[in-house]
């Protein structure tokens, strides 16, 4: 893995950017580079990493049915030109080395790996100079077990496995070879199995752990898997004669909260926290207190209309994490009921809804005891 070529001696580096697969288990109406990480697309990413590189020219391998849009796509890119794939990986990465041409090194990668950073590259080719390949591969993080009809027959040694990316580097005219020689066999996995069944001595360099392929709906959800994180405030004034409620639950006291709905504060604090997460308006957008229909309304129906927006928009609630400040009543003996309530009405258990409650020492509109607030956080993931 020691670093002794120069990279910046301007060796003829190109790359295959293979983009051929039908993708299915994406999730998605199409194939997934198209898919748009912010304002970019997958494959426009990867592109814009690839030539942060040493990398000077690539060819993009697509499907048949995707040649059109890659080229367009594409065309944005002077050094980039689109090939048709084969009915395997083999076939397509094979077509690719053919259309790349004579170059010192080809860096061949997964076009679903939009996370490959530019150094990454630089390190694979780096590898090729140097030893003749560079494979990008991360050690194996977790507990590796043979299982045999649902049975656990044997334990693995991680000590020395790897778990195998892209980018893939080698020299041009060895993984030509490797592919002439090894001919067209489903059951290769991959450019480094092809090298070494040619009797090449396959070298891995460093890869990340970023370096993620985008294979199924959950890798869509922004591009990791993180999920969405959403908060939410909301105060209200405490006033005579209304009733005091906080998630669905009337609790007892003298004064209860103003507003044109019930005035339920922490359900206001969680639906904001929801929306934002999804990405959508907010509750008072979505529900104006101009409306006359809503006056009155029970905030756990609005709840239920969140929750609908939210799975329309392919999410999931991962949890909820709320606070209610109040000088008086004392909640502590409602909390248990409220995280109930809430739960029950989004289907979701009561562990992944948790609600606090704290004063305010007296301090301003809260500690005078004029009103009520409520601030919530909410992490959703996708749905799959
Ligand atoms: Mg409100």
């Amino acid at each position: 893995m020691r670093s002794k070529a120069d990279v910046t001696q301007s060796p003829n580096v190109a790359a295959v950017i293979v983009c051929a697969g039908r993708g299915e288990r994406s999730g998605l109406a199409y194939n997934k580079i198209f898919y748009h990480i912010g304002k970019k697309t997958v494959l426009e990413t990867v592109l814009d990493n690839v030539f942060l590189s040493c990398i000077k020219r690539a060819v993009v391998v697509a499907a048949g049915s995707d040649i059109s849009v890659a080229r367009e796509l594409c065309a944005a890119y002077p050094a980039v030109t689109v090939c048709e794939g084969g009915a395997t990986r083999f076939e397509s990465v094979f077509n690719g080395l053919n259309a790349v041409g004579n170059c010192d090194i080809v860096v061949i990668h997964d076009g679903a790996r939009p996370f490959a950073a530019p150094q990454l590259f630089d390190s694979a080719v780096t590898s090729a100079l140097d030893h003749g390949s560079g494979i990008a591969a991360v050690p194996t993080v977790d507990t590796i077990k043979r299982v045999d009809d649902e049975k656990i027959t044997q334990s693995i040694k991680r000590e020395g496995l790897y778990n195998i990316q892209t980018p893939q580097a080698f020299k041009y005219s060895d993984i030509l070879k490797a592919y002439n020689a090894v001919k067209n066999d489903q059951t290769v996995t991959d450019d480094s199995e092809v090298y070494a069944r040619a009797g090449f001595v396959p070298v891995v360099v460093q890869g990340s752990y970023d370096n993620k392929k985008l294979t199924t709906p959950r890798d869509f959800t922004g591009g990791n898997d993180n999920g969405r994180v959403g908060v939410g405030f909301d105060v209200h004034r405490l006033v005579s004669g209304r009733k005091l409620i906080l998630g669905g639950v009337q609790i007892p006291y003298e004064k209860g909260l103003d507003g044109h709905s019930d005035a339920d504060v922490l359900t206001h604090a969680i639906m904001d926290a929801m929306l934002s997460a999804a990405g959508l308006p907010d509750i008072g957008v979505l529900f104006p207190d101009s409306d006359p229909s809503l006056l009155g309304i029970s905030s756990l129906v609005l709840l239920d209309n969140v929750k609908q927006r939210v799975e329309d928009a392919d999410y999931k609630i991962v949890n909820i994490s709320a606070v209610v400040m109040a000088q008086a009543p004392k909640l502590a003996p409602h909390i248990q009921h409220i995280r109930q309530s809430l739960a029950d009405r989004l289907c979701v258990n009561s562990a992944d809804i948790n609600v606090s409650a704290t004063t305010t020492e007296l301090l301003g509109i809260i500690g005078n005891g004029d009103g009520i607030a409520a601030s919530a956080s909410c992490i959703l993931e996708g749905a799959c």
